[in-house]
């Protein structure tokens, strides 16, 4: 009886000192998904339910990339690229309502936001440096209008009115992408997280008191910070002309293109949106590219769920209303201009 409570005794010191402490942590992994980079840090009381739940977010991504890519021949997406020049075309109804809701964005950005940007996007192919010339602009520029799709609500079909159309989701399918990660962690009872694809995050909690600290880069150099801002529970989109580009004969060439003249749209050098989801801000962050910080400013102004900070091509740091510092303002002195500045950043 002795021994068999010592044999007892001493296999629960064993399991004691040689079990893995199954503790709760910060959990974070990174993965290559829709072409960039993937990131997912979480809290977890249990870790093994941690990487179970980081799993479920990989796996969904995965998912939106194989409806949704353009670079995918097979994608739903780019069977109506293949076909919706000579017919309707049907899709999944997740993927017909992120079109329809892409041309929501089209309107409140004057058509800044156009998914059938691609239609001379296409022409464009960064790492090869290759650019289209004036006559090719010319020629594929009438296919780029999103009041040429025609979308039939009721049986999921687009249909593109004019000859050439083609439309890329890139400007909005990471923000959709986080924001299904988001929601399948909020499934599983995680309370503390961020989740990012390429230029696009979204933060649900805080880090226990703090908030998150969210860095925007200088646009010529990725080791400056221009500027940091503390997030909790919001979604937080950056966009960049340093982040797929290459330059020619002092021009530089990138990845967001004015609808209106199918050439890179330089008005600023970044912007970055604050809102509550990443499809909201990762719809809004091309905008100012094309439009100019300025108008830009006027737009999200106008709109209580944004926020915005913007660089513009000469150094200045632009920030929308609900970021302005609170300017101490001698008594009589006229309001505070309509937009706030830092000094240019070199
Ligand atoms: P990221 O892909 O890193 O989140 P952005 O949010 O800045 O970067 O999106 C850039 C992408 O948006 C481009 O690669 C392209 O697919 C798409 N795009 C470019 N110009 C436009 C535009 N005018 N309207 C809508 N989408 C655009
Ligand atoms: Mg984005």
């Amino acid at each position: 009886m002795t021994a068999r409570f010592a044999w007892v005794l001493s296999s629960i010191l064993f399991a004691t000192a040689f079990a893995p402490l199954a503790q709760a942590d910060w959990m974070e992994r990174t993965e290559t998904i829709m072409g960039t980079r993937c990131y997912v840090e979480l809290w977890a009381d249990d870790p093994a339910k941690g990487d179970e739940a980081i799993d479920a977010v990989m796996a969904e991504l995965r998912r939106i990339d194989n409806l949704m890519s353009h670079y995918k021949p097979e994608s739903q997406l780019s069977q109506i690229n293949a076909h919706a020049n000579e017919r309707p075309v049907q899709v999944d109804k997740e993927l017909f309502d992120l079109i329809k809701l892409s041309t929501h964005y089209s309107q409140i950005t004057e058509g800044a936001f156009d998914i059938t940007y691609a239609s001379v996007g296409y022409l464009y192919n960064y790492p090869g440096h290759v650019h289209p010339t004036e006559e090719q602009i010319k020629q594929a520029l009438p296919g780029v209008n999103w009041r040429n799709m025609l979308l039939d609500e009721e049986h999921h079909t687009v249909r593109f009115e004019h000859p050439g159309m083609r439309i890329d989701l890139g400007g909005i399918g990471k923000g959709y992408a986080v924001d299904r990660g988001i929601e399948i962690l909020k499934a599983r009872g995680i309370t503390h997280a961020l989740v990012t694809a390429g230029g696009d995050s979204r933060i649900i909690g805080d880090r226990f008191g703090r908030p998150w600290l969210v860095a925007i880069r200088h646009p010529d150099n990725p080791k400056k910070v221009v500027t940091r801002i503390p997030l909790s529970d919001s979604a937080v989109s950056t966009s960049g002309d340093y982040e797929r580009y290459f330059d020619e004969k002092g021009v530089r060439y990138h990845h967001i293109i004015d609808p209106r003249t199918g050439h890179s749209a330089s008005k600023v050098r970044s912007a970055t949106i604050l809102a509550p989801t990443a499809t909201q801000t990762d719809g809004m962050s091309k905008t100012a590219f094309v439009l100019g910080a300025e108008k830009s400013l006027e737009i999200i102004n106008r709109m209580p769920e944004y926020d915005a900070v913007f660089v513009t091509p000469d150094g200045r740091v632009l920030y929308s209303n609900g970021l302005r510092p609170p300017a101490p303002r001698p008594a009589g002195a006229s309001p505070a201009a309509p937009t706030a500045g830092t000094p240019p950043v070199r």
